[in-house]
């Protein structure tokens, strides 16, 4: 198997022995609490979503067809009719649930506003006779370049009333980054602010977009949001005030009925590993997949107050922070700012006074718990909380057991979610009111989802071994195509398998048919001839109460083709020292084997991620080889690639 990602040192994920429960009481009263739903799903699974799709969704008109599939291409629900922002919206407020919160909003600086169903659907409307007035129609991109407040979700919702598919590019990306995803989308529109607060700290968004504009040639108007107040330059003829243009508009402005494949959205990939892609999500299919998946994973219920903590740009707030939650008449929680401002227990603070019952973050930011200590969430009254999630990255055992023990009270269960922007839908996760859980494993692809791990040849690995994790049939929320690149998207997810979705993710299944996700295939190292995942040796390396978080990557060597490098991050008290660097060396050693001990260590105060929180491995990688850096334009921070860049060349 030397082809595949399996080796020995995979073992080591699976000797996670602790199991836990779903809690009785949780059981009882989940949304989904019998395993007969996986068996109904794999019955019929068009039969299982065209229930759905009926019994979720408001419809203009009924569709024809449940799924049309000619690989790589499906249409879901043809012949429909459809407007998702009037399932999120018009559907709740005219079954009288117009006085329900939609959002709690909390701005960094500490300002917060209570947004209910009603306010949403009428600043919506107006948003959207605004973006009519300036002369955007159904089909036109809108580009989106906000800081999370609620105008954001407001302008995307506009956009889907009218049929204008929207572009959100974060809003910590740089003003070359909007630049080309302008340039892609060929965007008509930009909804923009003047600025955002991050840390303290005015993000200079107008700045950024003015800058991006000067390379751009389709935006023909900009509306901008006053946010922060501070000074900006207006362009006469091009910038608009939205408080100049959407507030004196007229709140009558119907849905229109869309196609069930009428392009929603356009999203830009984080770029971990290349260039973005443009990512095409459609309507119908999209919103039963993401209302459906947010209703069993987290269990919604009408009285929870729910927080995913992820950036609306990033696709997990699209799916899980807009158009899901909003789908289900649920009350979240979006906070603007950063997690440590103006102290690392801003998070818990807000769970507290807003009694957040579900939270849902990813590994990057449990990790930076644990290494800030777990006193700060100790200072918090948290027991409102009732289920936890992660998404982003695999899930070391050590931070699933830190997010289980200090945030949840060892009460809730833990929805570890394995999906991409490309799914647009959580694939793999737990369903908590019945999956036992393992530290550190996605557990099962969702009902009506087939997901494999197979080898170089398509042919499914027995337990144990490790593979390419695929899915073998389509599912309602998935990618429609990489806008304007359709070979690319046939090259990229449909060539390697004939007819399957090839994800580029590694996986493995243990005995019990849990799923293990290893890590991006392009980050699996090869330590003479044994393919080693990276997760695995950077579990083993957090496994150690002193360090906080890991990247381990290969570095080209003579003897063993390729030898593993280690960036770690201590936690705040720790020092480093050479003698720590060799007893990790030998924990490593210890808990996987030889074959996976570093070669070398390095410690550093941080590590190259993209702004959604993913170590970009790639770079650490160029680093290592001494090879010119690839694509930075997604990178949050370009000053910690420069840190360990000189410190590399320093230790040499
Ligand atoms: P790009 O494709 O441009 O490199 P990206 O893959 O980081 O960017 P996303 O679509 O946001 O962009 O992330 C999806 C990827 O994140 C998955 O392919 C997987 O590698 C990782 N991932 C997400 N959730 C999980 C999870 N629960 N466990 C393991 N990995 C996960
Ligand atoms: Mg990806």
């Amino acid at each position: 198997m030397s082809d595949s990602i399996h080796d020995i040192a995979i073992e080591s994920l699976m000797k996670e022995e602790r199991i836990f429960d779903p809690p009785e009481e949780f059981r009882k009263r989940a949304n989904i609490n019998s395993p007969d739903i996986y068996k109904k799903a794999e019955e019929n699974f068009e039969a299982f979503w065209d229930e759905l799709a009926k019994s979720e969704l408001h419809w203009f008109e009924p569709y024809q067809k449940v799924l049309d599939w000619n690989p790589p291409y499906a249409r879901w629900f043809d012949g429909g009719k459809i407007n998702v922002s009037y399932n999120c919206l018009d559907r709740h407020v005219l079954s009288g649930g117009g006085d329900k919160i939609a959002y709690y909003w909390e701005g960094e600086p500490g300002d917060t506003r209570e947004v209910t169903y009603a306010d949403l659907l009428r600043d919506v409307k107006k948003c959207a006779n605004a973006l009519k007035q300036l002369g955007v129609q159904k089909g036109d991109r809108v580009a989106i370049y906000m800081p999370m407040v609620p105008e954001l979700p407001v302008a995307m919702l506009a956009c889907a009333r009218i049929g204008a598919p929207h572009t959100v590019v974060f809003g910590g990306f740089s003003a070359d980054a909007l630049a080309g995803r302008i340039n892609d989308s060929q965007a008509k529109v930009l909804i923009t602010a003047d600025g955002g607060y991050r840390k303290g700290n005015i993000v200079p968004l107008k700045k950024n977009a003015d800058e991006a504009l000067k390379n751009t040639s389709s935006v023909e108007k900009v509306i901008v949001l006053k946010r922060t107040g501070h000074d900006v330059d207006m362009t006469p003829g091009r910038d608009i005030w939205w408080h100049d243009i959407v507030p004196n508009q007229s709140e009558d402005c119907p849905a229109e009925p869309l196609d069930s494949e009428h392009m929603l959205y356009l999203l830009y990939t984080s770029g971990t590993t290349a260039k973005p892609k443009g990512i095409v999500h459609t309507s119908a299919g999209y919103l039963l997949g993401v209302s459906l998946t947010h209703k069993w994973i987290f269990d919604i219920k009408p009285e929870d107050v729910y927080w995913c903590a992820a950036d609306i740009g990033w696709v997990t707030g699209h799916s899980y922070i807009v158009y899901g939650p909003l789908a289900n008449h649920t009350t979240s929680v979006i906070y603007e700012g950063a997690p440590d401002y103006p102290g690392p227990d801003r998070w818990w603070s807000i769970i507290e006074k807003y009694k957040v019952t579900i939270l849902y973050t990813a590994p990057t930011a449990i990790r930076a718990h644990m290494k800030w200590g777990p006193q700060h969430a100790q200072a918090h009254d948290l027991s409102s909380l009732r289920l936890l999630g992660s998404v982003g990255e695999p899930i070391n055992p050590e931070a699933w057991l830190w997010y289980y023990k200090y945030i949840g009270g060892e009460r809730c269960p833990v929805v570890d979610t394995w999906w991409q922007t490309e799914t647009g839908m959580i694939m793999i996760s737990p369903l908590p009111g019945i999956t036992r859980l393992k530290p550190g494993s996605a557990t099962f692809p969702f009902p009506g989802v087939q997901a494999d791990v197979v080898d170089e040849q398509g042919n499914s690995v027995p337990p144990g071994v490790g593979g390419y994790l695929v899915l073998k049939r389509p599912w309602p929320a998935m990618l429609r195509g990489i806008y304007g690149d359709p070979d690319r998207y046939v090259q990229t997810y449909w060539s390697r398998f004939p007819d399957v979705y090839f994800s580029g993710d590694g996986a493995k299944r243990d005995e019990e048919g849990y799923f293990w996700l290893l890590g991006r295939v392009d980050d699996v190292m090869n330590v003479s001839g044994h393919r080693i995942s990276t997760i695995e040796v950077e579990s083993a390396l957090v496994d150690d109460p002193r360090v906080a978080e890991a990247a381990v990557i290969g570095q080209h060597d003579e003897v063993t083709g390729e030898a593993i490098f280690a960036f770690v991050i201590l936690k705040s008290d720790v020092e480093p020292t050479p003698e720590l660097g060799e007893e990790l060396r030998q924990h490593v050693a210890r808990k996987i084997g030889p074959i996976a001990r570093p070669k070398r260590i390095m410690f550093t105060p941080d590590l190259p991620k993209t702004r959604s929180g993913k170590i970009m491995r790639r770079l650490l990688r160029d680093i290592a080889n001494d090879r010119q850096l690839g694509d930075t334009t997604t990178l949050a921070d370009a000053s910690v690639v420069e840190l360990i860049q000189s410190a590399t060349k320093a230790n040499v």
